[in-house]
């Protein structure tokens, strides 16, 4: 073992380390700083895991599988997951503050979304585990006797999960809860912009009675650090992972060694079809947050606006009147809407997208810069929210997922033409289409290549379906029973009668 520098039971927030064996351990490299987006302040210094610190935790999981986690039943490991979701409600505020401090998201939004959705996601897939069911088949043979065929659900081992910033707590706890259910011990390796939930997390899993190993975490960046040395370690029997496409694919390489099983959950350009016969109250109540909730931040969020040409001005007119509603400031003033970008370096990828749009011609509806707030604030990433139109659909701004608050709005003239222009991009994660015609609707979402597709809504999550990408989108499905299918492998029993 290799973990010496120190070890706790209860996380320090100025000094993040990595939980390990239930216990919070800094080893490995030098720390590296977390920045808060909001005034580019430190927030925390995070241990980053050399290879010595993830095989440790790789092995903490090992072994919890051989102890009592793994003897347990599937009531049993619920009531402890209850008791977890419990557990973050509880220290609601602390994870509240730890999110909005790591992200820069407005409070309003973290108190909202990410932590409760944090907790619920514990007590839905402990809902999932109990009423779990397998195949049966009743063979005959020869001899007249037969036999019985069952299968049993048997959890995958140790599953290493990779996380993005944008909803931190969230989208951990949507894999965590799922693998833990189903008896799986896990290796969490957070974002390195936003370490700290995971790190708290490991607290409320102790005091829920979850055994050492079964939930542990390393911290570091991705490529020839924490992130690389997980997806690699031949420890691992499976690998989740949501974040960038690029990063998927090398993720899948890394898996291909040792023939491991990858759920991804990746990048997407989603549009919305925004119909003439629409209700323009919702459509653009709607649009609004897909666009810009947590500044455009969410794998979910429409970059692509198609609008029928009679309503194009009118709908243009009011996304502008709402976009420049938005407030922008401190992310714990509960009257702030949209929050700064998560970092120097992706404002100025979005920045940079921002000044390719204006070359290649496009009219500058609103926004279109950097926001300059004054005070504190004049040292976080705030970019403007940013409309615009005019742009041919093969520009880059129109086919590259920006991840900023912007979107491009192009007027179509029939549903063939806007099913078309939604369906061209490797992409192909979610879309949102707005009519009042519930035949339109049926058949327009069926033609839409995504593996999410909201009638009148957006982001209306019932967490038993299945969710996941098609195209350059992701692989697979997680989500109620799609969940267990990935961090379960089903062992078939064959019994002579
Ligand atoms: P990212 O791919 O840059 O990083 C995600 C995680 O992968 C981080 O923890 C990072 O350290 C790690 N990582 C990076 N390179 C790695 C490597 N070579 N090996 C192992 N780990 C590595 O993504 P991000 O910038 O954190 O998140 C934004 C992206 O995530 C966007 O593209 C967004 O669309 C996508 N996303 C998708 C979904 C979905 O459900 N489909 C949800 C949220 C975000």
């Amino acid at each position: 073992m290799n973990i010496a520098v120190s070890s706790h039971s209860r996380s320090s927030l100025a000094q993040l380390s990595h939980f390990i064996d239930g216990r919070f351990v800094a080893a490995g490299r030098p720390v590296f700083e977390n920045r808060n987006p909001a005034t580019g302040g430190l927030v925390n210094l995070v241990a980053e895991a050399d290879a010595g610190v993830v095989d440790d935790a790789v092995k903490a999981a090992r072994r919890a599988l051989k102890g009592p986690w793994g003897r347990m039943s599937a009531p049993e490991r619920a009531a402890i997951l209850r008791k977890v979701a419990d557990g973050i409600m509880r220290h609601f505020d602390d994870f509240l503050t730890a999110e909005v401090l790591d992200t820069g998201k407005p409070v309003g939004l973290a108190s909202h979304i990410d932590i409760p959705r944090g907790a619920a996601n514990f007590n839905v897939f402990a809902d999932q585990v109990v009423s779990l069911s397998t195949e049966s088949f009743h063979l005959p043979t020869p001899d007249g006797t037969g036999a019985l065929n069952y299968a049993l659900r048997v959890p995958r081992g140790v599953i290493a999960v990779v996380c993005p910033w944008n909803l931190p707590l969230l989208l951990m706890t949507w894999k965590v809860a799922p693998a833990l259910a189903c008896g799986n011990a896990v290796v969490v390796k957070p974002s390195e912009e936003t370490p700290t939930t995971a790190t708290l997390l490991g607290e409320i899993m102790n005091e829920a009675g979850v055994p050492p190993g079964v939930y542990n975490v390393v911290h570091g960046y991705g490529p020839d650090s924490a992130g690389e040395y997980l997806t690699r370690h031949p420890g691992v029997d499976g690998i989740t992972f949501t974040g960038e496409t690029r990063t998927g694919t090398a993720i899948m390489k890394a898996a291909a060694d040792g023939v491991r099983p990858v759920s991804l959950e990746l990048g997407g350009k989603n549009a919305a079809l925004v119909f003439a016969d629409c209700d323009l109250d919702k459509a653009i109540e709607g649009t609004m947050r897909s666009v810009f909730a947590n500044c455009g931040q969410v794998c979910l969020g429409t970059e692509r606006v198609y609008v029928e040409r009679s309503i194009f001005e009118a709908f243009v007119g009011r996304l502008k009147s709402g976009a420049e509603s938005l407030r922008m400031g401190d992310p714990f003033d509960k009257a702030t809407t949209l929050g700064p970008l998560i970092s120097r370096e992706h404002r100025d990828k979005v920045t940079t997208y921002y000044a390719k749009a204006a070359a290649e011609g496009a009219t500058v509806v609103t926004g279109g810069g950097q926001a300059r707030l004054g005070g504190p604030h004049d040292h976080g990433f705030f970019v403007q929210p940013t409309i615009w139109t005019g742009l041919p659909e093969t520009s880059a701004v129109v086919r590259e997922e920006i991840f900023g608050p912007c979107c491009h709005i192009a007027p179509f003239d029939d549903e063939d033409a806007a099913i078309e222009a939604a369906n061209d991009s490797p992409y192909g994660l979610a879309t949102s289409i707005w009519t009042e015609n519930l035949s339109r609707a049926h058949r327009v979402a069926g033609r839409i290549d995504v593996g999410i597709a909201w009638v009148n809504s957006w982001f209306l999550r019932d967490l038993r379906t299945p969710f996941g990408g098609s195209k350059q989108s992701g692989i697979g499905r997680e989500g109620g029973v799609h969940s267990m299918e990935f961090y379960t492998e089903l062992r078939n029993v064959c019994v002579k009668l």
